[in-house]
């Protein structure tokens, strides 16, 4: 079967579902695909979920560009697609007199950089915001802020769709070819043809470059590996707290980062490894995070863990090196028609709107992007029982019975959300999706107790035999039969 489009958008992350968004509002036939099973599972499901201000990045980069752009506008898009989203503020806290003239070097780069809400406070003030965290003096940005990167990347997608971008997941491009303007992309053991193919495949964006007939570029893997803490630590942060970076290999320091869900975040490390699909986590890196973590917050303990996970950044610069790139969003000089997004390493997540609007200029450029009136510009997520009064769940649970029944008790999360999230839009019906969209088997048992009912659910609900349910992809099967 053979598939025709203007546009086809290659990689479903943060990215390529902002870009798929974007030119949603343009009367243009558009495709996603995407080689996993769901969006943003990628390194867009693997990160800090930071919404940075801006003041990190070299100064007069793109990247501080968008840095800058995407934070002051991520509030808004947050609104129109109700995505969680909280300006937290951060720290960025100095222990000795070196690191006071490493915050005086931020504040000079995040005031060229155009980045609003700095301020350098004592260690006093630092006391009061942060009574667990220690430190001479810190500087305060106050307009940083956290989301939830993979709500984010499924609202941009489920938006996208809603303005009729399809999505094909289990879909990995293997091949490109150009003939005559017209590209005819391999994917899934499928064609599919498009005037443009935008290249956001993240970090295997210099492979799907170079199927396209452009070797430019290369991309170097470097890791980074967290700790997840139980929610009883939340008193101890309200905000990101990070140590004054130190110049090397192009992380930002292990920093504490509160999550939108009220959990803490440990990490992330920063290692360059030899293969973009190594997401393990090892003993020295995590002993030494804990290590580090402990001495910018005293009162956690090894047995506030619950979990662990890596990210892995997709960096145009590799070991010798070392630091950061600049992000590279432009149209292939070589291959005519290819939008090549190379290099989006944080703060990527917080730049993806105007990296969006790049594109779309991009191909607004060569073609007239005509808006369509009928562009649907917001989305309503999933209601989240457990936020509300006692009143509004009591009228709930008598609109709808299955909100009255609890299925994974450490989230709070009703059979009314499960359903809400095997239910969406995308059409995903995988266990991981189900717990990035409904948040159940997220908490301190993992889905000890919940995932046999997640399971039983999705086997009564559609008719279909316990095999066929899956954790992610295609490969991977939880079980092969019934034993009673
Ligand atoms: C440790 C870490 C911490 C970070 N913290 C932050 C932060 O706090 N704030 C911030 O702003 N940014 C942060 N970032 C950066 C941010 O996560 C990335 O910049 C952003 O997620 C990149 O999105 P993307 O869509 O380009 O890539 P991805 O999310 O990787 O998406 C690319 C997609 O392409 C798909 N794909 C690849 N090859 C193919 C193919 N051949 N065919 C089909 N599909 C394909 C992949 O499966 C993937 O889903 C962090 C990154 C890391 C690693």
């Amino acid at each position: 079967m053979e598939n025709y489009f203007d546009i086809v958008i290659v990689g479903a992350g943060a990215v390529g579902c902002a870009i798929a968004r974007e030119l949603s509002k343009y009367k243009l036939q558009i495709a996603v695909l995407e080689k996993e099973s769901d969006v943003a599972a990628g390194t867009s499901g693997r990160n800090s979920a930071v919404v940075h201000a801006g003041f990190n990045n070299k100064v007069g980069s793109l990247m501080a560009k968008l840095c800058v752009e995407g934070n002051l506008g991520f509030e808004k898009v947050c609104r129109e697609l109700d995505i969680p989203y909280k300006k937290t503020g951060k720290l960025v806290v100095a222990f000795d007199e070196g690191d006071i003239k490493g915050i005086e070097r931020l504040m000079d780069a995040g005031k060229k950089n155009g980045t609003p809400g700095l301020s350098y406070i004592s260690g006093e003030e630092v006391k009061r915001l942060e009574p667990h965290v220690g430190g001479i003096g810190a500087m305060l940005s106050s307009n940083t802020a956290i989301t939830n990167p993979f709500i984010y990347t499924v609202a941009l997608a489920e938006n996208a769709c809603a303005n009729g971008v399809k999505f094909y997941f289990n879909t990995e491009v293997r091949g490109i070819t150009k003939r005559e303007n017209r590209f005819r992309i391999r994917a899934g053991g499928r064609y599919y043809h498009s005037r443009y193919v935008i290249n956001a495949a993240g970090l295997y964006s210099d492979k799907v470059s170079s199927l396209a007939g452009d070797k430019s570029y290369k991309i170097y893997p470097c890791r980074g590996q967290y700790y997840i803490l139980d929610k009883r630590t939340s008193k101890y942060l309200s905000m990101p707290v990070y140590p004054v970076p130190r110049p090397g290999i192009g992380g930002l320091g292990v920093h504490l980062t509160p999550t939108i869900e009220g959990n803490i975040l440990i990490g992330p490390s920063a290692e360059y490894i030899k293969t973009k699909c190594d997401y393990g986590v090892t003993k020295d890196v995590m002993n030494q995070l804990f290590k580090e973590a402990k001495e910018l917050l005293p009162p956690i303990s090894i047995r506030d863990t619950i979990r662990n996970y890596s990210g892995i950044r997709s960096k145009l610069v590799g070991p010798k090196v070392g630091g950061f790139g600049d992000f590279v969003i432009e149209e292939s000089i070589i291959v005519p028609g290819l939008i090549q997004l190379i290099g989006i390493e944080s703060p990527g997540l917080t730049s993806s709107i105007p990296i969006s609007g790049m594109v779309r200029d991009i191909i607004g450029s060569k073609e007239d992007l005509i808006p369509k009136p009928e562009f649907i510009s917001e989305r309503r997520g999933i209601v989240e029982f457990r936020q509300l009064d006692a009143a509004e769940k009591d009228r709930l649970v008598r609109e709808c019975p299955e909100y009255g029944e609890i299925v994974c008790r450490c989230e709070h999360i009703t059979k009314k959300e499960i359903m809400d999230a095997i239910e969406n839009p995308l059409g995903v019906k995988t266990l991981a999706g189900i717990k990035y969209r409904a948040r159940a088997m997220m908490g301190r048992c993992q889905g000890g107790y919940c995932l046999t009912r997640i399971v039983e659910i999705l086997t009564r609900e559609y008719g279909v035999p316990v095999e066929e349910i899956m954790l992610r992809g295609n490969e991977s099967k939880l079980f092969t039969g019934r034993v009673k």
